[in-house]
């Protein structure tokens, strides 16, 4: 049986370590006293409430940026609410996607790893958790990523990523995205160090 927190003291932790929050279907083997495994927001936000976890983890999978706004409520919702409000939140990220990155934040979120596809379990998962440190604080990743990084949706499920210091019209990809705009090499770009901006 799972500890239970005290809702009447915001402060006092229940002894489970971590809270896992992860629809995607790569999570497996957290049944133990420390962890715990949700696959749904609602049951994330009860748990949370009801067992005050040292640390509550939420998993983007590859989704839409749309998709991801009833994980993105859960965070604010985590983050108003007197019993959870305390908690490191750690946004576990399929990639880099600094708007979604940008609603993370402003949600609440503290820190944010990225895992891809990677199946997780609790040695995994220690070892994510272990390995924190302060380059994982959300403000660090943004400032990583160049902020003038454009998400134009072309359908439900795809979007169009484009340069905002050349008028949205360069097309980014490949390894121009991943290797200068996604890094702090993206402050060397030419266009970042003279946009062109629509005036
Ligand atoms: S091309 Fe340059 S300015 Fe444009 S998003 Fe990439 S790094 Fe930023």
């Amino acid at each position: 049986m799972k500890k239970q927190g005290n809702p009447n003291d915001p402060g006092a932790t229940s002894g489970l370590r971590l809270l896992l929050c992860d629809a995607t279907g790569k999570a497996c083997g957290m049944s133990s006293l420390d962890e715990a495994w949700v696959s749904s927001p609602i049951q994330c936000f009860d748990n949370a409430v009801d067992m005050n976890p040292e640390l509550i983890a939420v998993r983007f999978g590859q989704m839409p940026v749309g998709d991801s706004g009833i994980l993105v409520e859960l965070i604010t919702a985590l983050k108003r609410n007197s019993h959870t409000r305390r908690r490191p939140v750690l946004a576990l990220l399929h990639s880099k996607h600094r708007k979604l990155l940008e609603e993370i934040h402003l949600a609440g979120a503290d820190l944010v790893r990225y895992v891809g596809e990677t199946m997780l379990d609790p040695p995994r998962l220690n070892q994510i958790i272990d390995g924190l440190n302060p380059d994982d604080r959300l403000a660090a990743h943004l400032a990583v990523i160049c902020r003038f990084l454009h998400y134009n949706s072309m359908d439900s499920r795809h979007e169009l990523i484009v340069c905002g210091a050349y008028l949205d019209r360069m097309v980014l990809g490949g390894d121009r995205l991943h290797q200068l705009c996604e890094t702090e090499d993206h402050r060397q770009c030419e266009y970042f160090l003279n946009p062109r901006l629509n005036s």
